[in-house]
């Protein structure tokens, strides 16, 4: 009798597990180790979610920018999509089509849906002209902030700098003028999205 009841035990558990306080990592090409860790451990501290790393996929032709050169955004998203969230981190540079049109392609640190379930994050820009524990720090950051679009927040309004859902606007000293840190307006609407911190 408990041989046959417990796999039925374990099948319980799996069904009943908080599949939706999961948020899955996926590499995109080759991705350093110690930043995939960082941002697992960063994500499960701030957003208090069990983080997943996924085996990496490859780097593919269906993705590239227009201009060749870069990665396009948008299409990461699309092609990860799932029901899951997933935060996909790639070590290329990657871009969305330039909204104000003056060239065809606007390099961006990350892309989040929102709502949504998948953000993708690049390392690219964040290493550039900076000591490694500026870059970490800027990716913590990024990640983030992706990650609050995709659990529902849109970018902040309350006029607080240090919040790290401030539209980055592409630059880097914004990221850099904001800390690892919510307003108490943002805090609020995760809140009543479902996600207390
Ligand atoms: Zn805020
Ligand atoms: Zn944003």
């Amino acid at each position: 009798m408990r041989l046959l009841l417990f796999p039925l035990y374990a099948v319980m558990m799996w069904v009943m597990a908080d599949h939706s306080k999961i948020i899955f990592i996926q590499p995109l090409g080759n991705v350093n180790k110690e930043e995939i860790s960082l941002v697992k451990s960063s994500v499960e501290r701030f957003y208090h979610y069990k983080c997943v790393i996924k085996p990496a996929v490859s780097l593919s032709d269906d993705i590239l920018a227009g201009s060749k050169t870069r990665y396009e955004a948008n299409r990461i998203l699309a092609k990860y999509r799932s029901g899951e969230i997933t935060l996909i981190l790639t070590q290329n540079d990657i871009a969305i089509k330039n909204p104000e049109r003056h060239t065809n392609e606007w390099g961006v640190f990350g892309l989040g849906a929102m709502p949504g379930t998948t953000c993708v994050i690049s390392t690219f820009r964040l290493k550039r002209y900076a000591t490694k524990q500026l870059f970490h720090l800027r990716l913590i950051k990024v990640c983030l902030h992706e990650i609050g679009h995709n659990l529902g927040l849109e970018h902040c309004t309350s006029g607080d700098k240090r919040c790290l859902m401030n539209d980055a606007k592409g630059t880097i000293k914004e990221v850099d003028g904001e800390e690892l840190f919510l307003c108490a307006k943002c805090k609020k609407q995760l809140c009543n999205d479902g996600v207390c911190l």
